[in-house]
């Protein structure tokens, strides 16, 4: 069992069931329609990444907050069938658990309500009652589906303990703050979110480097990483004297895209683990493995259950 092994991932993050209705035609204002299917599944940003590091072999613990209800006491049941270490999710009854409610239409369509509920409820006391876990682990992966402040808190706290530092800036933001730039080992945006932060179309690598320029000129540290759907992803890291070193252009592997929800998550979650697992690999072939892992998800439908294990992956990533 992971419960009793050191945790060499850790993520600050947020848990959302999915409840997602399936229709012919996205309700208007005061419809009542009949849906074809209903699928519940577990999601949120935090808990997709963290089980996307575990399939791939990492010892991950996720710091976060549940709702004491029949979702979360059921969500918390599956993290520890996934073999996550749960010791930090706590389950509060100030709020029910994180929901997304989307709403599906036959052409593929959506509309989603996100209730974040009881991720509002993580707080700096419970980010430190996971120091002793966070002073051994390799790397703290985060995301801003919990209160800036919890971020920020556990961002500093990686940075005393000398823990290398990976925050998603997502979902999308307008204005972020200096420290969340500066406290971040690695700045990880998708399209969307660097298009947020900088107010500029990102569609391209070459719109990718510029915005990476743009998010380093914001106090970014060490590494600006913009990752841009069946494009790859675009990695832009400083050298020694405060200049940059030769940005580093990904092209994801071709495959038939059908579904690519939670791509960005499967994608962080696998380069958490070949950073903590693969220290001798340099950065840049972490994040071509990581698109190759991410790749693989998209090829199959839903979130979590498209994240691949390592024994579905080709034996030269590792
Ligand atoms: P998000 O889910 O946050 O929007 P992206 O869409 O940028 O994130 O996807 C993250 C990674 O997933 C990409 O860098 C790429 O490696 C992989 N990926 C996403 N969409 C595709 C696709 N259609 N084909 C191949 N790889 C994909």
């Amino acid at each position: 069992m992971a419960l009793h092994q050191q945790a060499h991932i850790v993520v600050l993050g947020s848990f959302m069931t999915d409840v997602v209705s399936y229709v012919s035609h996205l309700p208007r204002v005061g419809e009542t329609l009949c849906g074809s299917k209903l699928a519940i599944c577990c999601g949120g940003k935090g808990a997709n990444q963290a089980v996307s590091a575990t399939r791939l072999g990492a010892n991950t613990a996720i710091i976060g907050k549940l709702g004491n209800d029949s979702f979360g006491k059921s969500y918390l049941d599956a993290l520890k069938k996934e073999q996550i270490i749960t010791d930090f999710v706590g389950l509060t009854s100030e709020a029910l658990t994180g929901l997304a409610q989307i709403i599906v239409e036959d052409s593929g369509q959506n509309s989603i309500v996100i209730v974040p509920g009881a991720n509002n409820y993580l707080t700096t006391q419970d980010v430190n009652n996971s120091k002793d876990t966070l002073a051994k682990a390799k790397i703290m992966l985060s995301v801003l589906e919990i209160p800036c402040e919890t971020v920020l808190s556990g961002l500093k706290l990686a940075n005393e303990l000398g823990v290398f530092t990976i925050l998603n800036a997502a979902p999308a933001v307008e204005n972020l703050e200096k420290d969340f730039y500066a406290l971040a080992d690695i700045f990880c945006v998708n399209e969307t979110e660097a298009e947020m932060l900088i107010g500029q179309p990102v569609t391209s690598h070459d719109e990718a480097l510029s915005a990476a320029h743009r998010l380093m000129g914001k106090g970014c540290k060490k590494h600006v990483l913009v990752t841009l759907g069946k494009h790859g992803a675009l990695l832009l890291s400083r050298n020694d004297q405060n200049g940059f070193l030769e940005p580093v252009s990904v092209t994801a592997p071709e495959v038939k895209a059908i579904d690519t929800t939670g791509a960005g998550d499967c994608f962080l979650g696998a380069l958490a683990y070949f950073l903590a697992y693969h220290p001798d690999f340099p950065l840049s072939k972490a994040v071509v493995n990581a698109c190759r892992v991410a790749s693989k998800s998209v090829q199959k439908a839903g979130t979590q259950t498209s994240f691949p294990y390592k024994h579905e992956l080709e034996c030269d990533l590792f």
